[in-house]
């Protein structure tokens, strides 16, 4: 084993994924959360590992929607109005984004990290309890009419191209699939590929446990400062005064990342992208694996605790308090989808996606600077690419040129 010692702070899926990842090159690695591993943006998601969603959240025609998705109540964008002068940077950098050439170019970088995203969960976690926690039936999207599958033609065509398989879905192939859906899904698109979890929570818990059993540290603190001593070890310190120090740091901090960044000179425009789940109760029969209706913007997953639906994304910055009618009215939304479902909201949840304008992770080094690296800015994608990132930290930290190179689309020194 070679020496050298690390620190991980945010213990969500991707420090989890990097944090064992690093250990396993024989790194002496302390993971550092301020809460309980996994309860952060990584709890709440809707559990899928999606191969073939590489494009981006900046599309050509995002301008001409975006004034009518937010003056629809129901509509999957809202913006708390008093955040949006602290907005318009993030805002304008991701309207730059949506020029075809920059769409291309981000397309590329998620098609080639998301092919290798659901093999490397299989090397990171082969053999262990939290493999289990991931179920390989793949995502279904629905849509109640042919217009509205149009929207899909982009996605369907991205995916062939990036070799990622996906079925086209007529009426009686989709109620074959999952027969709990209302009758008048007519239209659907199927992506194999996928899968999903049957708990978030408890897949960063099973690795959090690996990560411990093959010699990881962990801390809870609040971490309020760092720096580092050029060509020196790297330092954080906690509120309650502690301070940490390591070879090497890994800023894996979701949505706070960008925060984190400015304390190590790096600029990263991380903007949270607010996001709400309802659980219903599954005390009736369940879906076979997740779907997605295109036409509301909302995901039913089939979870252990219940069905999780989720979607929404709200500009509300880092303070304001969660809009809970944007969680509660995703449960009628449900019920119109798949009538058997029970209309009793059992939990609620809101969390951070942490969003890059462009919607490529960061993922690599401080430029010249191998002391602070950066595992951050999935935004939609964390869960999905947590594992790769884990494995491209790991091995790029190492002197991996291929890691290094496939990073090049993710580094921090694009913004
Ligand atoms: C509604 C919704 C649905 C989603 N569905 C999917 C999906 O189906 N598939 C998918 O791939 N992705 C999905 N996502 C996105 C995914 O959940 C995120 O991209 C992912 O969880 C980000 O993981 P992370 O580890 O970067 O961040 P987090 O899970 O937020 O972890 C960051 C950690 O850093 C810690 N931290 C931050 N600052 C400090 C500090 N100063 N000191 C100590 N600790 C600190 C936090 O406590 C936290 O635990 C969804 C998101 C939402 C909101």
């Amino acid at each position: 084993m070679s020496a050298g010692s690390v620190l991980v702070l945010g213990a969500g899926i991707v420090g989890l994924c990097s944090a064992l990842a690093l250990r396993r090159k024989g790194l002496h690695v302390t993971l550092i959360d301020q809460g309980q591993p996994g309860a952060g943006c990584s709890f709440g998601n809707a559990g899928m590992i999606q191969v073939g969603s590489s494009l981006p959240m900046a599309m050509p025609g995002l301008p001409g929607q975006v004034p009518r998705m937010l003056t629809d109540p129901e509509g999957p964008l809202s913006l708390k109005w008093s955040h949006l002068p602290a907005l318009v940077p993030w805002g304008l950098k991701l309207m730059q984004n949506t020029k075809p050439e920059a769409v291309s170019r981000n397309e590329a970088a998620l098609a080639a990290l998301l092919s290798r995203a659901r093999p490397a969960y299989d090397t990171l976690l082969a053999g262990s309890p939290a493999a289990e926690v991931i179920r390989d039936r793949g995502e279904l999207y629905v849509v109640r009419s042919v217009e509205a599958f149009e929207g899909y033609t982009t996605k369907i065509g991205t995916c062939r191209r990036n070799g990622v398989a996906v079925e086209v879905l007529d009426k009686a192939a989709i109620h074959e699939l999952e027969p709990l859906l209302a009758p008048e899904y007519s239209h659907g698109v199927y992506v194999p590929g996928s899968a999903y979890l049957s708990d978030p929570q408890l897949l960063s818990t099973r690795i959090l446990d690996l990560f411990l059993a093959e010699g990881g540290i962990f801390e809870t603190a609040m971490i309020t400062r760092g720096g580092h001593v050029p060509d020196g070890h790297v330092w954080l310190t906690a509120a309650d005064g502690r301070q940490f120090t390591a070879d090497r740091l890994v800023v894996a901090a979701g949505a706070k990342a960008g925060q984190i960044a400015g304390w190590f000179g790096q600029t990263l425009p991380i903007e949270p992208l607010r996001g709400y789940h309802v659980t219903l109760p599954a005390d009736g029969p369940a879906l076979s694996g997740p779907v997605i209706e295109g036409e509301m913007n909302i995901a039913v997953t089939p979870m252990l605790g219940g069905n999780r639906v989720a979607g929404t994304l709200e500009f509300a910055g880092h303070k304001a308090a969660p809009t809970w009618r944007r969680a509660e009215m995703l449960m009628p939304m449900a019920c119109r989808m798949i009538p058997s479902l029970t209309p009793r909201i059992e939990t609620r949840w809101s969390g951070d996606r942490p969003g890059t304008p462009d919607s490529v992770p960061v993922i690599g080094p401080r430029k010249g600077d191998d002391k602070v690296w950066f595992a951050c800015g999935h935004g939609m994608l964390g869960l999905t690419l947590g594992a790769r990132t884990g494995q491209l930290i790991a091995d790029a930290m190492m002197g991996d040129t291929e890691a290094r190179a496939a990073m090049d689309a993710a580094s921090p020194d694009r913004f």
